[in-house]
């Protein structure tokens, strides 16, 4: 667990602000990581010796709304033709992570977790929205503590630093109406109230933690019934906390939801549910026009994972119309294939430039930034989806914060100005010098602060598992 650090004054050269930079910017947090005030001059109570400075660009850290951590171990194994023949694709990818799902112990669940979460500090997220569905012992029964793996989750996070947003996963169906597959053993709950009850004790040990907090997660439509959805919908939305799901990813889920619900999955979901803020719905690549529309008119997050839907195939999600008609979305690292904010960023934007054959689709306007606009879209729709007080460095708000160094070489020539827009589509993510969160630092020299132990651990997981993969 991480300790408290007590107040604290920070010192930016050039601090990102919703309106604009503030140059310098000084930034003074609570004993809770909290930001009490920031101002362009020192504030009441400014530590004028005990601050520490920071030179270079400082933004707001951004939500990773969705991830499978364990699937870190699985990064890069499965870019070979499968030998059968026959296209590979999403089913045959899934086939690969499912033989690391049914191998990967406890032990090496924090330990890859703990690798996956440093990397993403060091990439610039400073919160994970970790959508969990490995629950079980290898043989499907329940540990002796049935959340002993969103235990190791949690502990992973506490040992980076990282917040985190728990997700444990409802899964209980290997398909519309169809029972679980003997692969599927480690997810399933065969009934609301044991997964209530592990919600329960998930929800009292990120109490006990910093910077944690719970939401539930019905897997897709394809693994949940409609009644158990319903009832677990109106559980998050009487509960308060944040309710995630993966829907309408491939065509063939699509297909099965229209043959067996006799609706399209959005369109299905959107009749059922009113789309309200606690909702975020991941990846949504196969919307119709009017899903679309009933999308960008609700209060709901679109989860977008670029990265991993092109690696796997999945679709394009049309994001320049959901944004010019006002939706909202957040990114996330999902498969861990990348662990990178400035990629999921910039294919969000060339996804577009590709199609259209235009340049700045995403910019709002004339003389409007492109990478400044996408990189505040994400924050503030991560931010709200993992229900954390992120998504600025402002009073109220967590001091999350990712600073560039200036000097890096894809930042020469750069000003505030430009610094947002090399860092999505220059390199200059590699500028990444230092994270905060909660005013803690995590990431030094572009480094975690512990990376050395942590990647101990994670080797030899990974090499353990890296057979069951091919
Ligand atoms: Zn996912």
């Amino acid at each position: 667990m991480v300790a408290r650090v007590g107040r604290r004054s920070l010192w930016f050269e050039h601090l990102h602000q919703p309106d604009g930079w503030l140059s310098p910017g000084h930034v003074s947090v609570g004993d809770d990581g909290v930001v009490e005030a920031v101002a362009a001059t020192p504030p009441p109570g400014w530590d004028a010796g005990g601050a520490e400075r920071f030179a270079g660009y400082a933004l707001p850290g951004m939500p990773n709304l969705h991830s499978h951590a364990f699937q870190r171990a699985i990064a890069g194994f499965t870019e070979a033709r499968a030998r059968e023949g026959g296209a590979d694709s999403f089913w045959t990818w899934r086939e690969a992570m499912y033989g690391c799902a049914l191998r990967v112990t406890p032990e090496q669940c924090e330990a890859i977790a703990a690798q996956a979460f440093a990397e993403m500090l060091e990439a610039g997220y400073t919160a994970v929205g970790e959508f969990h569905y490995l629950h079980h012992d290898l043989d499907g029964r329940p540990y002796a503590d049935p959340a002993e793996l969103s235990l190791r989750i949690l502990a992973a996070a506490a040992q980076t630093g990282i917040a985190i947003t728990h997700l444990p996963v409802f899964y209980a169906h290997g398909g519309f109406d169809r029972p679980p597959g003997e692969r599927q053993r480690r997810f399933v709950h065969s009934e609301v109230d044991a997964f209530l009850r592990l919600f329960d004790a998930v929800q009292r040990s990120t109490a006990r933690l910093r910077h944690a907090r719970a939401g539930i997660a019905p897997h897709s439509l394809r693994a949940v019934a409609p009644a158990e959805l319903d009832e677990l919908a109106a559980f998050a939305r009487s509960s308060g906390v944040p309710l995630h799901l993966h829907i309408a990813e491939q065509r063939a889920e699509v297909e099965e939801c229209l043959a067996r619900r006799g609706a399209r999955p959005l369109q299905w979901l959107a009749d059922r549910l009113e789309l309200g803020p606690e909702l975020c719905l991941v990846h949504a690549t196969h919307c119709d026009d009017d899903e679309r529309n009933r999308l960008a008119a609700s209060a709901a997050v679109v989860g977008l994972c670029p990265t991993t839907e092109a690696n796997l195939g999945d679709g394009r999600f049309p994001v320049a119309e959901l944004v010019a008609a006002g939706g909202r979305f957040g990114i996330g690292s999902d498969s861990q294939v990348e662990i990178s904010v400035a990629a999921e960023l910039r294919h969000c934007e060339y996804g577009e430039r590709v199609v259209r054959e235009q340049r700045n689709v995403l910019a709002s306007g004339d003389g409007s930034h492109t990478g400044r606009r996408v990189f505040e879209l994400a924050l503030a729709g991560g931010a709200q989806a993992l229900a954390q007080p992120m998504g600025a460095v402002s009073p109220g708000r967590r001091a999350d914060v990712v600073v560039l160094d200036a000097d890096h070489p894809r930042l020469w020539g750069h000003g505030p100005d430009t610094a947002l827009d090399a860092f999505v589509f220059a390199g200059a993510d590699r500028a990444v010098r230092d994270v905060l969160v909660g005013g803690r630092r995590v990431v030094r020299d572009g480094r975690h602060v512990d990376a050395g132990r942590i990647a101990a651990g994670a080797a030899r997981a990974v090499r353990a598992l890296s057979g069951g993969a091919s």
